[in-house]
């Protein structure tokens, strides 16, 4: 070949490749550990496993693929078995995730999580990204180590969704299983099985289907931009305690939480929030000793509304471990009642 053919040829390739790598969408996976980074000894172990055992490299190199799709870069913000997350960490979380959307560089943000506790990081952050940009949590009911892991789709079908331009707008969401959820509504409802994250009032909002996301509902509650929620300076979070409604619940779970100066707590009653006379006797005492009481359901879907005959302000629709996230949330701005139990109506 002529040798300005070649250094003209040599030109275009570059220039191309350069020009691809900037047209594709920069995503950021920030890991924190859970399953799809869990290892076990034997590749049909699938219980009894060590979760949050690789890092957030051997993730992104296990599903090269994802490479054709974005312009891949990893952070690790913790590797942990989701039982183990905390406020501190979560708020440790909003707020590089708000650094990261903040620069033009970066198009979206993909979270892996372990699935215990993933609908409370999740909803944590719809309360609190300033940006309208994707973010999308993703997860593994399967160790990295087991046959047909579910983790690589999941993280390929996850960053997929945070690379579409279709995906801006919607709120936090959470993808596992070809399946689009909204950090607001969805929740892992099986301790063990594939299909786990549902949200069996309001559905999904999309399906991964050909590898393309297909967008079909959008979340009427308020997220993100519109949230009037503030975390980025924040220093820590306030505390919340989640009392459980039994019979024979007894009245000394409240002294405890009492004794131990909790900002708020959330009272996950039977039916539609119903409290025993013990636990209504707890709720007044707290409420006394300016501690905000809000009741939830045990049921896991459905309305708790407000009740005149009963203490403490009511979840709405939100299970009790998110709702004591947005009490936490709400707490950290302000201390009124009749502001924070509006957040319930409307969040
Ligand atoms: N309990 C662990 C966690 O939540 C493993 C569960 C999972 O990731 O599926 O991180």
């Amino acid at each position: 070949m002529n040798i300005k053919i070649f250094i003209v040829a040599a030109m275009i390739l570059i220039s191309q490749s350069v020009f691809s790598a900037s047209s594709r969408p920069h995503i950021v996976i920030l890991a924190t550990g859970g399953t799809i980074a869990g290892t076990a000894e034997s590749n049909t172990q699938t219980t009894g496993y060590k979760s949050g055992a690789i890092g957030v490299q051997t993730l992104i190199n296990a599903v090269t693929e994802i490479n054709t799709i974005a312009r891949i870069d990893g952070q690790q913000i913790s590797n942990i078995g989701s039982e183990n997350m905390t406020s501190d960490i979560i708020l440790k979380l909003s707020q590089q995730v708000n650094a990261l959307l903040a620069s033009n560089d970066v198009d979206g943000v993909v979270i892996t999580h372990g699935t215990d506790t993933l609908d409370e990081t999740a909803y944590f952050l719809n309360l609190t990204v300033k940006s309208d940009k994707p973010v999308v949590f993703t997860a593994a009911m399967r160790p990295a180590t087991a046959i047909s892991a579910d983790g690589p789709m999941n993280l390929l079908e996850a960053v997929t969704v945070a690379a579409d331009p279709n995906a801006k707008g919607r709120g936090v969401m959470v993808v596992l299983n070809d399946r689009i959820g909204s950090a607001r509504f969805i929740t892992k409802t099986n301790s063990t099985t594939m299909d786990t994250f549902k949200a069996p009032e309001e559905g999904y909002l999309g399906i991964i289907v050909g590898g393309k996301p297909q967008f079909e509902n959008r979340v009427e509650k308020t997220h993100t931009l519109r949230s009037v929620f503030d975390v980025r300076n924040l220093k820590k979070l306030p505390t919340v305690v989640i009392i459980y409604g039994y019979q024979d619940d007894p009245e000394y779970m409240f002294d405890a939480a009492i004794s131990h100066h909790v900002d708020g707590i959330v009272y996950a009653g039977t039916g539609a929030g119903s409290v025993s006379v013990r636990s209504e006797a707890g709720i007044k005492k707290a409420e006394k000793a300016g501690i905000i009481v809000v009741r939830a359901s045990r049921t896991g879907n459905g309305i708790v509304s407000s009740d005149k005959e009963l203490p403490g302000l009511v979840s709405n629709s939100l299970n009790p471990a998110k709702a004591r996230i947005l009490l936490m949330t709400a707490l950290s701005q302000n201390k009124k009642p009749v502001l924070i139990q509006n957040y319930f109506n409307t969040y």
